[in-house]
């Protein structure tokens, strides 16, 4: 080990329990809660096998009348959701670290879907976020009674081995819509002043506190006023907070601001960059601080430690994308850790698919069912075979360092191109998405190491070249490519005058090899919905292009909504000078000119020079087509299997053409390997349940 990097690995006192080292992976959702124990169990473990000292479960909704259905949490109501989550308890501690749960009430924030109950708050104000109903002001027997519900949560949770518990009190749930006099307005006691606002955190630390004893250390997430605000409660008061709590609080977490500041993404939010606000937490305790910022260099974790601001480096994203990186520092193997891209595909994953997943680490997620461990690679039982990988995108690079960690000796990776990436080599080098290209380059420094694959780059293969190279498998990730047509979702005709081979339709690759539209005003249609329209545009914005960018969506770039960034990705476009029309589909496009409809049928038309076109991606899948259109040929090369992945099977997130890859070279050697395999399903346990009737 660096002995810089020592000082991570120090033991750290809280309250009754002691963490083995500085790493601590903070609470995150994961889209499994309890509801898919072993699921859980096998995601948080690991982290902890990993090197993580320190490992928790994500928000556990402690009441009834709290549940985020249909987002998943780790409902907490009764001893069967104790059972389910003892599983990741145990399974924390078989590898020497301590467990945590994030006991939560989400107040006005509730979603309650799954209880049907009303949701409570401290006064009865129309929330932003959850429309068409009104939450309960809290009655001083509600009030009591969550407190109660917390504190017997924290003994549920000390009874199934948890070694930390908390009082979650950041990202607006209750806790901090009761300090916030922006949601709290109560005039009994509970209101007011800042002793009454943070009366409801303080009895409940202290109900939390009774109930656990020294079984449990008791931790509080807190969040400190950043550069996005939030609502109500300024960074000195909360500090004053901080100093009235410290003798109930065993571990500070402290975070900033609103959750898409928090969760920051790489586009806007360096690495550290909540550091001028929690830094200053410092000065209010005596107790350990957990901080978080997407800490990914050990150098800087580690002059965060010596600064004195904070005693735990956090982590949520990071500890997905590498939940062996305490380890690797340990080793020394700094090459090896695969760095957080900021994208927050893990989120948009758990949020809106209900399951997490990463496009840095494609055993995210799959450590139950899929049997993965991101370390760890069985030797295939073809691995004598020479495989042929065809493209050198996130699939097909992640497929041949697969196969190499599986035991393959003669692994080619063909590259058309000069530089290996595939579609990122252009779409890193649009403005913010420079981290993104951590994807390609952790791979090309590990296939480095691996002696039994070779990387040829600036060489076309042709399905005559494929069969005559001698290799037994062939796998094809030849990618995708933009559509110059204009075909877009619902309109399979192209845009009438759309032809990427004039002067004033481009396509983004087009724009990316340095095609630039005949005049200064461009258009950017786009129905794709993600970030190559708002990067291109950002692109030509800042040539001096006066910049619009027209969306069939009623917002620009819905999907960046799901990654947490949607509204800093709007203001730093307006920032920027692009323009917006939302609700308009294009038709036409002529010289000097876009035509279309508004979402009432309107006609629309705008004058323009040129117009970029991201509508829509074809796969790129003429070789596989050539390649096994003739099985006789095939046969007669030797070649056993050839494989379609990634782009050139469909064009999707960036994450699934990894995962894609990951997957094949993993089930390589089952029979049929271009289907794959079953996974593990977590079905509720019928037995245990008791029959109900109509008339119970
Ligand atoms: P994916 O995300 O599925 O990996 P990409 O489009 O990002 O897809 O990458 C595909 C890569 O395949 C590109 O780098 C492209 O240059 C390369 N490629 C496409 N056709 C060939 C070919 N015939 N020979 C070698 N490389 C190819």
């Amino acid at each position: 080990m660096d002995p810089r990097h020592a000082i991570l690995f120090e033991p750290v006192t809280i309250g009754p329990k002691t963490l083995p080292n500085r790493f601590y992976q903070v609470p995150h959702a994961s889209g499994f809660g309890s509801l898919k124990p072993r699921t859980q169990a096998a995601f948080r473990a690991i982290k902890a096998e990993g090197g993580w000292g320190g490992v928790c479960v994500e928000y556990a909704p402690v009441s009834r009348d709290s549940d985020e259905v249909p987002a998943v949490a780790a409902g907490f109501w009764d001893d069967s959701d104790a059972r389910a989550l003892a599983l990741t308890a145990d399974a924390i501690h078989a590898h020497g670290a301590l467990a945590g749960l994030e006991l939560f009430h989400g107040g006005g924030l509730s979603v309650n879907g799954e209880s049907r109950s009303a949701r409570l708050a401290p006064t009865q104000l129309a929330s932003e976020v959850q429309f068409g109903s009104l939450a309960k002001e809290m009655t001083a027997a509600d009030i009591a009674r969550v407190q109660r519900d917390w504190a017997e949560a924290a003994r549920r949770a000390a009874g199934a081995g948890f070694d930390i518990v908390y009082v979650y009190g950041a990202h607006g749930y209750l806790v901090t819509q009761f300090l916030s006099p922006v949601t709290n307005r109560r005039t009994d006691g509970y209101g007011g002043t800042l002793a009454g606002r943070g009366r409801f955190w303080l009895e409940t630390l202290e109900a939390v506190r009774a109930a656990v004893g020294d079984e449990c250390a008791v931790a509080t997430r807190i969040a400190v006023h950043g550069a996005d605000g939030l609502p109500g409660v300024q960074a000195d008061e909360m500090l004053e907070l901080v100093a009235m709590a410290d003798h109930l609080v065993d571990l500070w977490d402290v975070n900033v601001g609103s959750w898409p500041e928090d969760s920051g993404t790489s586009r806007y939010y360096p690495e550290g960059s909540q550091r001028p606000w929690t830094d200053r937490v410092r000065a209010a305790t005596s107790k350990p601080v957990v901080a978080v910022g997407r800490y990914s260099s050990p150098d800087l974790m580690a002059d965060v430690i010596r600064s004195g601001a904070a005693d735990l480096i956090g982590a949520a994203r990071q500890a997905i994308a590498d939940p062996f990186l305490p380890r690797k520092i340990a080793d020394g193997r700094l090459d090896e850790i695969r760095e957080c891209t900021g994208s927050n595909i893990c989120i948009l994953r758990e949020e809106a698919f209900r399951h997490v997943g990463c496009v840095q680490n494609a055993t995210a997620g799959e450590e139950y069912r899929r049997g993965w461990h991101p370390e760890v690679f069985s030797r295939a039982a073809n691995a004598e075979q020479p495989a042929l990988v065809v493209g050198a995108g996130p699939a097909g690079l992640e497929c041949a360092i697969v196969l190499g960690k599986r035991g393959f000796t003669a692994v080619h990776l063909i590259e058309a191109e000069p530089e290996i990436g595939g579609r990122l080599r252009w779409t890193r080098r649009l403005p913010t998405l420079g981290d993104w290209g951590r994807i390609v380059d952790w791979r090309a420094i590990q296939l480095g190491k691996l002696p039994g694959v070779e990387v040829i780059t600036g060489h076309q293969m042709t399905a005559a070249e494929i069969l005559g190279y001698g290799a037994g498998i062939v796998v094809i990730a030849t990618g995708s490519t933009w559509r110059g047509d204009g075909v877009q979702p619902g309109r399979p005709d192209r845009i009438s005058g759309a032809d990427p081979g004039l002067a004033h339709v481009l396509t983004p690759e087009q724009v990316a090899a340095g095609k630039r539209p005949p005049g200064p005003s461009v258009i950017v249609y786009d129905t794709d919905g993600y970030y190559v329209a708002p990067g291109v545009a950002e692109l030509l914005a800042g040539e001096g292009f006066k910049v619009t960018v027209v969306t069939t969506f009623p917002v620009l770039s819905p999907v960046s909504d799901e990654t947490l960034e949607g509204g800093m990705l709007r203001a730093h476009l307006h920032r920027h000078g692009v323009h917006v029309q939302r609700g308009i589909t294009i038709t036409g496009i002529e010289p000097g000119s876009a035509r279309g409809h508004d979402e009432y049928a309107e006609p629309w038309s705008a004058s323009c020079h040129g117009t970029v076109l991201v509508t829509q991606q074809a796969s790129k899948d003429e070789l596989y087509r050539e390649l096994t259109g003739d099985p006789a040929a095939l046969a007669r090369a030797g070649i056993q299997a050839a494989y379609l992945i990634g782009d050139a099977v469909a064009p999707r997130l960036i994450s699934e053409a990894v995962f894609d890859g990951h997957r094949l070279a993993r089930e390589i050697d089952l029979p049929d390997a271009a289907v794959p395999a079953p996974f593990l399903r977590e079905h509720p346990d019928l037995a245990s349940h008791r029959q109900r009737t109509v008339q119970d």
